[in-house]
């Protein structure tokens, strides 16, 4: 990690606004429909190095990751867990406490609640890759940074490079926002159909299992992201 982005990571932890500043740093738009400057990240070294890297070399650079100050405070980084070949990868916000102690991302109750939405679609932990925008804990399980988000995102890049998924479901409002570059909330961007270019994969936005565990009556909701999902990404998504 740069010391600039260093830097911007922990104004960022802070909450100091430094929106303006990475805008003009940073304003190309890496995704279809872009509404926010954060979609724009650096194509720094560490971006081009993780680039060509294999399933083992991403894995072992994400265990060795140190490009923000999130790696002194984890236990292990959670890479991502499923099938290498998944015709749905789920992104999720990065790993709670257990996700840390275990390396598994969506092990605790949101994860069972997880398990169950894509049951009902016929599909499991085993046929999707799941993955999160963060590799790391955030301590206390705050909201990541975007600073880190973008420190992070070539790992998750990479990764959706190598799955070659046809469909992404986005699940909350940190991932929909990071993975889209957007700030819109999750209820303004479910419904629809949105595109990752580079590689041009269609994204679905759903709620994150959690918020679903506080407020079941948002379930049949997505129930019906699911479906659209099942629609797009056709019969046999697995
Ligand atoms: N919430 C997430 O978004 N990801 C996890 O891995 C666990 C909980």
């Amino acid at each position: 990690m740069t010391t600039e982005a260093t830097r911007l990571a922990y104004l960022d932890a802070l909450g100091i606004d430094v929106f303006a500043f990475r805008e003009t740093q940073m304003p190309h738009k890496r995704f279809a429909g872009a509404t926010s400057a954060d979609q724009g990240h650096e194509d720094s070294a560490d971006t081009r190095a993780v680039e060509p890297l294999d399933w083992a070399s991403l894995r072992q650079a994400v265990a060795s990751c140190k490009r923000c100050p999130l790696h002194e405070g984890r236990t292990q980084t959670v890479f991502g867990v499923g099938s290498q070949t998944a015709g749905w990868m789920i992104v999720g916000e990065a790993p709670g406490a257990e996700e840390d102690r275990r390396g598994e991302p969506f092990v605790g109750r949101a994860g069972k609640l997880l398990d169950e939405m894509l049951r009902a679609v016929g599909l499991s932990r085993d046929t999707v890759f799941i993955a999160n925008i963060l590799k790391c804990r955030p301590p206390g399980n705050r909201d990541p940074a975007v600073a880190e988000a973008e420190a992070c995102r070539s790992h998750l890049d990479r990764q959706i490079e190598l799955v070659g998924p046809k469909l992404i479901l986005a699940v909350g409002r940190i991932a929909a926002q990071r993975l889209l570059g957007s700030d819109a909330p999750v209820g303004k961007l479910r419904g629809r159909v949105h595109t990752l270019n580079k590689p041009e994969i269609p994204v679905i936005v759903t709620y994150h299992p959690a918020y679903l565990l506080r407020t079941p009556a948002q379930k049949r909701e997505a129930w019906k992201d699911l479906c659209l999902a099942r629609r797009v990404s056709g019969a046999h998504a697995a």
